[in-house]
């Protein structure tokens, strides 16, 4: 017995643990729409009253209808009947009419609340690091945050209001009972501790559980993505993958149901023993009731205002601790999305900032740089050093992982160091605001994204704060090679791409490569990082377009990352990089002349071209 009291207290004291997150959610939703709110509450409190109006209007309605037949009809006993049925008749077309007018407002408030929120976890997720994107407690958290909340917060809008409109039923009804004895509303609220019991330890367990199957959850909607993405479209066909993924998601998905149905079948059970003990209470007090009028110590009127309070009464309760364990589930559910909200950022600007440099003078200095991933025993970078003098163009060449991609993730402040300096101009990238060393920079990603816009659009999103017009947008084009395939589409820099929407165009990948390269162009920024510009270029465009890449990164501090030794071969110093060191350096003759890996690699590539 005490082993039982002392589960039921640490669960109540988990549940309760979890409540300071009420007043933030009921915050988030004023926040949101308190113009709605207001006008929801008021109704939900005239809602509330309406039905103790009926109750009261019950006892006197009986006892005239009585009377009135008693008289056998007289005018002046059927005349205060027939005030009291049109009473009644007015307080029952209120109500519904209340009802319809509470749907357009909860429509209009949840609406506001969902984008409220989607509005905050789009902000929170472009404000955090990039080292959160590696973590998988970061999806996580993301995911939860992302399908839970929006519908969640929706959800406790609406337990909240029938929590407040039954709950001031409810204490109405209660008043109403405390003439027949002090311990009618005292057993009316006994009934229901049982069933409270059970509210809320399925509402912990359910959440617990979904806490606890986020990833699994994630990995069936990762499984449902292959199935029904483009990007995977053409892989799952020729490899026929389809009933592999197919069975893999169902064999996760029966789990989890398997799971989340066993569970809603312990709470139904649960609930009925709960009803069981509130329903004994019910019979047992229309008993004594009835006892009573048939000894004459009540009149018929008496008997059903009774019946109408105490079955309402019980009908609220139930309701009442319905609300209450969807309120608590639903607030348990929202914490997510206040975990996600609280996930603060590593890299930060500096308490005390330096004033960025409008242009680079000196150039970018790595000083004994070592860096590991989060999560990773491996650093991409170890006691890293180079240099990237002012108006030149270095080029780094080096295999698969040897860390290039990584030199640019810090140089923009993606990521910090564990170890050394990054400089530009001598000062450490640490003490310069974030935002103005982003904008010194721009840069053609390895990966560039296919934003599913217009081609000019594509282009003018590298500087959108600089408002580019047409002319700038169509001479990004023309350096990176792009105005070719976009003067191909039927409506030109108008065309829509992509093919996500209706009229949209699709383009090879090299030249989606080249509008990416225009968006990098596009951004006057002094320093110019590409990322293997070439890579998805045929060999004629890209002698072409090499010809003409010192004049565009005339005046701008270049860094090109490549495999192509014959883009490297243009660069001012080449540096070749092996497993997160420099090996060697220097112009494309000095490191032929060398001999060394730099030589090597060169007529391996020459001979198969
Ligand atoms: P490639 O020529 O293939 O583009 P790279 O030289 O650009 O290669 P990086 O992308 O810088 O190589 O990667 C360097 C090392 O860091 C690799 O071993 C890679 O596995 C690791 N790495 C890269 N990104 C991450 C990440 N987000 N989390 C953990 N490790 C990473």
């Amino acid at each position: 017995m005490t082993e039982n009291l002392r589960i039921v207290a640490s669960k109540l004291r988990r549940a309760l643990a979890e409540l300071p997150y009420l007043p933030k959610a009921v915050a988030l939703v004023w926040h949101a729409a308190r113009g709605w709110t207001t006008a929801w509450a008021i109704l939900l409190v005239a809602k509330g009253l309406l039905p103790v109006a009926t109750v009261y209007l019950t006892r006197p309605l009986v006892n005239s209808l009585v009377a009135a037949i008693r008289s056998g009809g007289a005018w002046d006993q059927v005349r205060p009947a027939l005030v009291l049925v049109a009473l009644m008749a007015g307080v029952l077309a209120l109500t519904d009419v209340l009802r319809s007018v509470t749907v357009w407002i909860r429509t209009a408030q949840a609406e506001l609340v969902q984008d409220h929120i989607s509005g905050v976890i789009h902000q929170k997720s472009v404000a955090a690091d990039l080292a959160f994107y590696d973590s998988p407690d970061f999806y996580d958290h993301l995911h939860r945050a992302r399908s839970d909340a929006p519908y969640r917060s929706v959800a406790l809008v609406e337990t909240l209001g029938s929590l407040l409109q039954n709950g001031i039923t409810l204490a109405a009804m209660l008043t109403v009972l405390i003439p027949f004895g002090l311990w009618m509303p005292v057993a009316l609220l006994g009934s229901t501790l049982p069933a409270c019991y059970v509210v809320f330890s399925h509402a912990l367990r359910q959440y617990h559980w979904r806490r606890r199957t986020t990833a699994e959850e994630r990995r069936t909607w990762y499984y449902d993505w292959v199935l029904t993405t483009r990007e995977t479209a053409a892989e799952v066909r020729l490899f026929r993958l389809g009933g592999h993924f197919q069975s893999l998601y169902q064999s996760l998905r029966r789990r989890l149901r398997d799971e989340r149905v066993a569970l809603a079948r312990s709470q139904s059970l649960a609930e009925i023993a709960a009803g069981a003990a509130a329903l004994l209470l019910a019979g047992l007090a229309l008993g004594w009731m009835i006892w009573r009028t048939v000894h004459g110590r009540g009149t018929l009127g008496d008997l059903a205002l009774f019946y109408q309070a105490f079955n309402q009464g019980l009908g609220l309760m139930r309701s009442l601790l319905e609300s209450v364990g969807q309120l608590y589930a639903n607030v348990l559910f929202l914490g997510n999305l206040f975990e996600f909200l609280a996930l603060q950022p590593q890299v930060v600007d500096s308490p005390s900032p330096v004033a960025a440099p409008a242009a680079v003078k000196q150039g970018i200095r790595f000083s004994g740089v070592t860096f590991r991933y989060p999560g990773s025993d491996r650093p991409a970078l170890e006691d890293f050093s180079l240099t990237v003098p002012a108006g030149q163009i270095v080029a780094l060449v080096g295999p698969n992982g040897a860390g290039k991609s990584t030199l640019i993730k810090l140089l923009c402040r993606f990521y910090d160091p564990d170890s050394g300096r990054i400089e530009l101009d001598g000062i450490d990238l640490r003490g310069l605001p974030i935002a103005d060393l982003r904008r010194l920079i721009t840069i053609l990603f390895q990966e560039p994204v296919h934003y599913n816009a217009t081609a000019a659009e594509n282009i003018a999103l590298g500087d959108l704060a600089a408002s580019p017009g047409r002319a700038e947008i169509e001479a990004a084009a023309r350096d990176a090679g792009a105005d070719e395939p976009i003067a191909r589409l039927p409506q030109g820099y108008n065309n829509l791409l992509g093919r996500s929407f209706s009229s949209g165009a699709e383009l090879s990948v090299g030249e989606w490569q080249r509008l990416a390269l225009a968006r990098a162009f596009l951004r006057r920024a002094p320093i110019l990082i590409l990322d293997e510009p070439t890579s998805a270029m045929d060999p004629w465009a890209e002698a072409d377009w090499l010809a003409r890449f010192r004049r565009l990164s005339a005046g701008r501090t270049a860094l090109i990352i490549t495999h192509r030794f014959t883009t490297a071969m243009h660069a001012d110093t080449i540096h070749v990089l092996q497993q997160g060191r420099i090996i060697e350096s220097g112009r494309h003759q000095d490191l032929m002349a060398l001999g060394g890996h730099y030589a090597q690699w060169w007529s391996t590539q020459m001979k198969l071209v």
